[in-house]
């Protein structure tokens, strides 16, 4: 039954070091399954903890095996598992939440006080070849879907989750700030809910490039020099529609957690619109809140994703999220891994998801 390959993980210490180091074959709880892990991406939140040793609050005090954007195959059934049975292809949904607290009975359980995040101290994360995962927490992905899909679920969730938050409909015109994995993930969900026209702005051509790629043609270089006032009029110029139309963003995505993008986007959404919080920056941000009280501009903040994982599989596999592969720029065998890490942080590779395969 136990898999046949080392159990190698990618664990990070409190002083920055990441390394591989071989561990036992995990425990197979009751409520649990063993899943071989076929596919990681690497997040910008994992680049964080290993270069910061921290976000915000949560420390790295003792050595961790970081990861949480997975798919893998179900090697071994928890005695109390039903629905799951050996050889399963199945996404990891991260967030394991306690299902008893008033958060997680209410259904909102990405709130749950004492969820267990894989990856975010003090709990393991998913980049070992072999981990147990409690069943409530995997859900099936067909089989002619990659376990690169099944590992892209994770950060389409977090544009899924912040989509709901937004209540989008048909035709709604969209600002996203930052195209970063998270950002094209946001526009993505939000061109599946029908929002029209979208446009995508960043520091970084390459970037725009790669949301272009994505099929968005409408983005917006920012620059550094450019005040609050002529970046929320560039964002509004590419709303045109046809010779007349003059359109304004009703709903802005703000996945960069920039106080300069998070400030313009105030600036450049409609009065009445919604400033959609995802990017996550400084704890204390400076935003022109009587600015955007005299337009009655709401704040909707979005954290993580619940009950997102099977809309988001059928979405993906039906090929609506079309494009959404392309987020995924780099590949590296499980092996290399410390490799894939160092694209991450190296300019010119210019990555946007790097995954571990397996
Ligand atoms: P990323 O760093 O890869 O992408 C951010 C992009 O924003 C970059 O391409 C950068 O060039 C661009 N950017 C920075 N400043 C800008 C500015 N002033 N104007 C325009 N573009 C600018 O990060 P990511 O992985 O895409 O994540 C985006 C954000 O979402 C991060 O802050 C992350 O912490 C946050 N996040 C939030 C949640 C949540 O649940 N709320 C979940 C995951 C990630
Ligand atoms: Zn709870």
């Amino acid at each position: 039954k136990k898999g046949s390959k080392p159990n190698i993980a990618l664990w990070l210490t409190k002083d920055h070091q990441i390394y591989q180091e071989e561990i036992p074959y995990p425990e197979c709880e009751p409520d649990d399954c063993i899943v071989h892990v076929r596919a990681t991406g690497i997040c910008g939140s994992e680049i964080h903890f290993w270069k910061s040793g921290r976000i915000g609050d949560c420390m790295v005090d003792h050595d961790l095996i970081l990861g949480h954007e997975s798919a893998g195959e179900i090697l071994d059934v928890g005695s109390n598992v039903k629905n799951f049975t050996k050889g399963d292809r199945v996404s990891i949904e991260p967030g394991v939440s306690c299902w008893e607290c008033k958060q997680c009975i209410s259904g909102r359980y990405n709130l749950c006080p004492s969820v267990k995040f894989s990856g975010t101290p003090p709990s393991h994360g998913t980049m070992a070849r072999y981990i147990s995962h409690p069943a409530r927490f995997l859900h099936k992905i067909p089989t002619t879907m990659s376990y690169a899909q099944g590992a892209l679920i994770e950060p389409l969730s977090v544009g899924a989750g912040a989509v709901s938050r937004a209540n989008l409909s048909l035709g709604q015109p969209v600002l996203v700030c930052g195209a970063g994995p998270i950002g094209l993930a946001a526009a993505i969900c939000a061109r599946a809910s029908g929002a029209h026209p979208i446009v995508i702005t960043d520091l970084e051509e390459s970037r725009l490039q790669q949301a272009k790629d994505i099929g968005f043609d409408r983005t917006l270089k920012v620059e550094m020099d450019w005040d609050k006032n002529e970046t929320a009029k560039r964002i509004r110029d590419l709303f045109k529609s046809g010779d007349e139309v003059i359109l304004v963003p009703e709903v802005a995505f703000e996945c960069t957690g920039a106080q300069s993008s998070i400030v313009s986007a105030s600036y450049a959404i409609e009065a009445g619109g919604t400033l959609l919080q995802i990017g996550c920056g400084k704890p204390d941000v400076e935003i022109p809140l009587m600015a955007m009280n005299f337009r009655e501009v709401n704040i909707i903040t979005s954290f993580r994703y619940k009950q997102t994982w099977p809309t988001v599989i059928r979405l993906m596999h039906d090929g609506i999220f079309h494009g959404a592969d392309k987020l995924i720029t780099h590949s590296f065998p499980l092996e290399k891994t410390l490799e894939a890490f160092q694209t991450c942080i190296t300019r010119e590779s210019r990555s946007v998801k790097v995954q571990i395969l397996d």
